[in-house]
């Protein structure tokens, strides 16, 4: 692994639970634990029940992710970007961490958006997220844009909405240009985006799986490990990184 130069990260949730922002469909997951929480990740629901949207916004008021840190996992992948061996970081997380981090933005695809901003389902505007939530704290249960009257959400994709065509795109062309696949912390089992491990594979990368539990591919994968990301992640990328 010592010769990869251009190494392509795909992440997800299993990188982040170790900053203790819960996995979705894990054992210990928010959705395992509250089916509630799902209604509230799909767009239909948002759009049509206010009592959702109510119970979504103090969801996003009480988020882990507004004082969880990088874990040593992510700022292993900032080394390696500073060694000038990341092609680009795709990401299924919403949290930014990998941003906070201190990977270049222009480095992180994030195929499922953040959720460190809003946009108005009417008019498209963004903003950042806090500001919406200092007017919840104020006192607006369900705070609408302030261009159009629209219903505002977290920028992120949705159950029911579209992933953005451009952004996947660009994440599997970046796959096929990889010389090595790193698949970090995600169970590879939603499509389209598991496509990019076969994509990177196809293309000759060497492939590398980390995750807590088995994955479709790794009977295909060049290695294999189980285990805790914030561990696991240093150590590999230290011998790819040097
Ligand atoms: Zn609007």
């Amino acid at each position: 692994m010592g010769s990869a130069r251009r190494v392509v990260v795909l992440t997800g949730a299993g990188i982040s639970t170790d900053s203790g922002i819960p996995d979705f469909r894990g054992p210990q997951g928010v959705w395992t634990k509250n089916p509630v929480a799902e209604k509230m990740s799909n767009i239909h629901y948002y759009l049509a029940d206010p009592a959702v949207r109510r119970s979504s916004w103090q969801n996003r008021l009480s988020s882990p992710a507004w004082t969880a840190k990088p874990n040593a996992g992510h700022l292993s992948l900032v080394y390696l970007e500073k060694r000038n061996k990341l092609h680009a970081l795709i990401t299924q997380n919403i949290d930014e961490l990998h941003q906070i981090a201190g990977n270049s933005p222009e480095k992180v695809i994030e195929v499922h958006g953040t959720m460190r901003k809003v946009m108005c389902m009417g008019c498209g505007m963004r903003a950042p997220m806090q500001a919406a939530l200092e007017r919840v704290r104020a006192g607006e249960e369900d705070p609408h844009c302030r261009d159009c009257g629209g219903i505002l959400k977290s920028d992120t994709i949705s159950f029911g909405q579209q992933l953005i065509p451009e952004v996947i795109d660009r994440a599997m062309r970046v796959s096929g240009e990889a010389d090595l696949f790193l698949s970090v912390g995600t169970s590879l089992q939603v499509y389209p985006i598991a496509g990019a491990f076969e994509v990177a594979r196809a293309a000759g990368a060497k492939t590398v799986i980390l995750n807590a539990q088995p994955t479709p591919f790794d009977g295909e994968a060049d290695a294999v490990f189980p285990g805790s990301i914030s561990e696991l992640l240093p150590a590999i990328l230290g011998s790819v990184a040097h």
